[in-house]
């Protein structure tokens, strides 16, 4: 067992998450298996009940964990579908010892902070370990943040546990630039080094994370400061993209010298297919304009995977994907914008995702009927497929007051909640979580687009198109392409009449990968060139 983890100083926003999927990009691209976390220092169970706005998007893992984004980074770095035990929060960790000790587990032992929420740290952190070749774990928060202790002594005693040669620290801190003087400042490098110390560990390697490479004179300094050794403090300058920084740890050797902590054998590592995903993404040859119509437009890390299978279907193509966050609000104040965004350019296509509550509904419904109409490539997802269906009812098929129940407002139902539906498949949640699976027909669209009958997205909603709606969607010219409990749920639909019209009750965003871009993002910066 191999475990490698990442923690924080001084500052927020510093790439530790950058930094722990690079290196398991560089282990995987070596031949390794590898397994990642994070541990959340939150008081939530889990990500599911935070708000977008907050916290950016909510992840969903295949087995339909709600976690963190920070977790879609990792899948999409390491090219790995982890499960909903990547990511304890401090909630969860608490919740499960409190549990156990309603049940009498503890045996009328005192129950403390150490060894008992420790243990289940470490116990957690174990499992997933026994995963893979390496694991990598970050710490989220800051060392020193009010939460943090117990975490940092639960990593700490695993090195004693498994053995100082399995465990290797990581520690991402500023190297501050004072502009005025044209000068680099160690000061918060060895405070926050010497933070973690006073909890007992000594950091391994050092990343610096700085706009410019360090200036070689620094590197004794701060090693003298920390006892790190001077090769093992790596810089993490600014990239042209965040994909580009694992080419700048295998630049600077970083593999290779974990591998010499963890006593492993060097084995050789193949970057090639990575680069040439960089290179498409840095020098693109060729440009496409998205609108994405959302209610949290202002916030771009709330549609964080719907971005980042932007990149990856642009760089398919060599082409420089422009995003356009429309707030469908302003559709509605506006009724020209949507002209306004076509003729100005910044509309070869249109992406509405997914969201709850019924904010800017009227906005997103009619950006759909102009994409419709003016055959502009669309992408439903998850509520935008309920809202593509819910146009199409009311400007196709003639039921003017179609709506979904989710609106509590009046009208024909075409979107509901299928209670009965939904406790089959949940087993009691409300949401219908992770991966589900789809027949797709046969010659439809969908088909060709992921070249395959079976089919499966990950999914995260709560309402439904109604069974009882279907005959009049299809009898109009609507294809429900992709189905599921014997044609009683709808997961894809598409529009013949257009030359690319697709909306899917899942979110395939999550599933997308540099280098793999998910089909049906592949197929609207397709249409759109
Ligand atoms: N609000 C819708 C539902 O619960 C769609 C959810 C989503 O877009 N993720 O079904």
């Amino acid at each position: 067992m191999k475990i490698i983890f990442v923690t924080g100083g001084i500052i927020s926003g510093l790439w530790k998450w950058v930094t722990a999927s690079s290196i398991g990009r560089l282990f995987k691209s070596s031949g390794y298996t590898v397994n990642m976390m994070k541990i959340d220092p939150y008081l939530q169970v889990d990500a599911g009940t935070m708000s977008p706005y907050e916290h950016g998007e909510v992840f969903v893992t295949e087995d339909g964990g709600e976690t963190d984004l920070d977790l879609g980074n990792y899948e999409r770095f390491v090219d790995i579908a982890l499960d909903r035990w990547a990511n304890p929060t401090t909630g969860k960790i608490y919740l499960t010892v409190i549990e156990k000790e309603r049940r009498g587990d503890y045996l009328g032992k005192t129950v403390q902070v150490i060894p008992h929420i420790t243990d289940e740290i470490k116990s957690r952190i174990l499992t997933q370990a026994a995963k893979a070749d390496i694991c990598i774990v970050e710490v989220g928060g800051l060392v020193g943040d009010a939460e943090s202790p117990v975490f940092i002594e639960a990593i700490r005693q695993l090195r004693r546990d498994i053995g100082p040669d399995n465990v290797c620290y990581v520690h991402v801190v500023p190297l501050l630039y004072v502009e005025v003087s044209g000068e680099y400042k160690t000061k918060a490098i060895q405070l926050s080094t010497r933070q973690l110390r006073e909890a007992g560990i000594q950091p391994d390697f050092l990343v610096a994370r700085c706009p410019r490479p360090i200036p070689q004179e620094l590197k004794p300094k701060i090693s003298m400061f920390t006892d790190v050794y001077e090769e093992n403090i790596i810089e993490a300058t600014d990239a042209r993209t965040i994909y580009e920084v694992p080419l700048l740890f295998e630049k600077q050797g970083l593999k290779d010298k974990i591998e010499t902590v963890l006593h492993l054998d060097h084995k050789p590592i193949d970057l090639s297919d990575w680069s040439a995903f960089v290179d498409n993404v840095v020098a693109p040859t060729r440009e496409v304009n998205i609108a994405i119509v959302g209610k949290y437009a202002e916030l771009e890390d709330a549609y964080m995977s719907v971005r980042e299978a932007l990149v990856h279907a642009g760089a398919k193509y060599a082409t420089k994907v422009r995003r356009h966050w429309i707030n469908a609000e302003e559709i509605e104040k506006n009724p020209n914008l949507l002209t306004e965004l076509q003729t100005s350019g910044k509309m070869d296509g249109m992406i509405v995702p997914g969201g709850f509550g019924s904010r800017g509904i009227e906005g997103k419904i009619s950006a759909i009927r102009y994409a419709r109409e003016h055959d502009i490539p669309f992408l439903g997802i998850c509520l935008g497929l309920q809202l593509s269906v819910i146009e199409f009812a009311r400007n196709v098929c003639g039921v003017t007051d179609a709506t979904s129940t989710e609106f509590e407002k009046p009208g024909t139902a075409f979107i509901d909640y299928l209670p009965d539906q939904n406790e089959k498949i949940d087993k009691g949640g409300t949401l219908r979580l992770g991966t589900q699976e789809a027949t797709v027909l046969e010659g439809s669209l969908i088909h060709k687009l992921y070249g395959s009958t079976t089919i499966s997205d990950r999914h995260r909603h709560r309402y439904e198109v109604c069974p009882d709606k279907h005959e009049i969607l299809r009898s109009h010219g609507l294809v429900l392409s992709g189905t599921s409990h014997e044609g009683r749920l709808v997961e894809y639909i598409e529009n013949p009449a257009c030359t690319y019209f697709v909306a899917t009750q899942a979110h395939p965003e999550f599933k997308s990968r540099p280098g793999k871009p998910h089909p049906l993002f592949d197929g609207l910066v397709k249409a759109c060139l």
